[in-house]
């Protein structure tokens, strides 16, 4: 099962603790705002087996609820700003 991931950057707070656990997943604009690494945050490269525990670990530790993670790609539609 893949899964695809985006931050939503409306409601990120950029507290760093996504970041913290998964480095390889996260990472911050110049405002601090996370934002996925594996695909500027479009959502629609499969996260990789090796990451999904760190993507699990920054799920529960998001204060804002603010990681989505879905089982498709995110549809274009849904993509917010550019990073
Ligand atoms: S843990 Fe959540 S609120 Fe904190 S920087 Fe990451 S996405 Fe933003």
């Amino acid at each position: 099962m893949a899964l695809y991931v985006k931050v939503d950057r409306d409601t990120c707070i950029g507290c760093g603790a996504c970041g913290a656990v998964a480095p390889d997943i996260f990472d911050y604009d110049e405002r601090g705002i996370s934002f996925s690494l594996l695909d500027f945050n479009e959502g629609t490269m499969p996260v990789s087996e090796d990451l999904v525990d760190d993507l699990e670990d920054a799920c529960d530790g998001c204060p804002t609820n603010s990681i989505k993670v879905e089982e498709e790609p995110f549809a274009a539609s849904l993509k917010d700003e550019a990073v």
